[in-house]
């Protein structure tokens, strides 16, 4: 980034082109093939000017060199696509499920072992790490909102030649660096907070490694995970509005995290955030902000459904980080039983705050008891 403006002011700046009469935006160039004679031949291996806008914006925020790609799985894969037969792997027991089934086949077909970890366990990471050739971060978790400590785990000695990676998806690099911290690879779901607005697929590796980099390149111009035309210039928009929606988000989050811990209808909130959340000394060591997503439990799953269909400004609906508030009982999704049946992971948009805690409010009491 340049080092003499801020975040928030580069999310604006970045990603334009400069000379004169040029359009102030990046125009959306659907394009498979270009004229020859210059650098560009084919997109799949040499790249949009669309995709470089969201690489540079999102390159810039994090510190490193970033990739873009189709979705936040195919990033994932083309991480992951690095590794050989037999590589071990650590991964948080609560993690996002994708990635978890992505390493399932790796050990299913690939003689890989896979190591499942306390995000906030920080002892049983670094001993762990000292013989894995990839250690797998996601910071909070999804959907249970842990936190890992980053800086601690990011100077923690660790297999030569291995990678530690942060999926940073659910803090967005306005919260933190994990590439400052030492991670050598960071990716996001752009699908979330950086798009912003629940209307597009995308997905961003970024590192430092001039040949960790040309690797990612490559998985992608072999993987064809390759981001489409809209979809770059829609993140790019929803880029802009990064700083300025999650600002308004997490304020709003902070207060409703607060008074849904206050709510006798509610068993239990995990949100970083509060003074009473479990991670929040490890957080408020390097986040800059907690982020907009917050979970909650009610004491069984048939309340939380019943609260769902209740709500009226907060969207039943899966995901996050959109300028909409959504909320989802996670455990009713295959592959996350393992969760508490009345956990419900809530996503703070862009709404007024008073608007969202009235509609919960209102829906927590409505569909108590029964
Ligand atoms: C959504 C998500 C992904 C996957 O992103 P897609 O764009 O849906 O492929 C990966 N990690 C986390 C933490 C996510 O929330």
């Amino acid at each position: 980034m340049d080092a003499d403006v801020s975040p928030e002011t580069w999310v604006v700046l970045a990603g334009r082109a400069e000379h004169a009469g040029a359009p102030l935006n990046i125009p959306i160039t659907p394009a498979s093939n270009f004229l020859l004679g210059a650098d560009r031949s084919y997109s799949r291996s040499d790249s949009t000017p669309g995709w470089e806008a969201l690489e540079a914006i999102v390159g810039g925020l994090e510190g490193g060199e970033a990739v873009g790609f189709a979705s936040g799985m195919a990033a994932a894969a083309a991480v992951l696509r690095t590794q050989r037969d037999g590589a071990r792997i650590l991964l948080p027991t609560d993690c996002y499920q994708g990635v978890a089934g992505l390493v399932d086949d790796g050990v299913a077909h690939r003689g890989w072992s896979c190591t499942r970890l306390d995000v906030a366990d920080t002892a049983a990471w670094t001993a762990a790490m000292a013989h894995a050739d990839v250690t797998w971060l996601e910071s909070p978790t999804n959907p249970l909102l842990d936190v890992a400590d980053l800086p601690t785990l990011g100077a923690a000695p660790r297999k030569p030649g291995s990678l530690l990676v942060v999926d940073n998806t659910l803090a967005t690099p306005l919260n933190q660096r994990p590439l400052d911290l030492g991670a050598d690879v960071v990716m996001h779901a752009a699908t979330k907070f950086m798009g912003g607005h629940s209307d597009l697929l995308a997905g961003v590796a970024v590192a430092r490694d001039a040949d960790l980099v040309a690797q990612l390149r490559r998985a992608r111009t072999l993987g064809g995970g390759t981001p489409g035309a809209l979809e770059a210039f829609l993140a790019v928009r929803g880029l802009r509005t990064l700083a300025v929606r999650l600002a308004a988000c997490q304020r709003s989050a902070a207060v409703i995290a607060e008074r849904l811990e206050a709510h006798a209808g509610v068993a239990r909130v995990r949100y970083p955030g509060l003074a009473t959340s479990p991670s929040h000394t490890v957080a408020s060591r390097f986040m800059r902000g907690f982020g907009a997503v917050i979970s909650f439990e009610v004491e069984t799953a048939e309340h939380a459904d019943r609260l769902c269909a209740a709500l009226r400004v907060v969207h039943h609906a899966t995901s996050f980080g959109g300028v909409e508030s959504t909320i989802e009982r996670r455990a009713a999704n295959e592959g996350q039983e393992h969760l508490p049946q009345g956990l419900l992971r809530l996503s703070i948009g862009c709404e007024h705050a008073e608007d969202i805690w009235a509609d919960l409010e209102t829906a927590i009491d409505a569909s108590a008891g029964g």
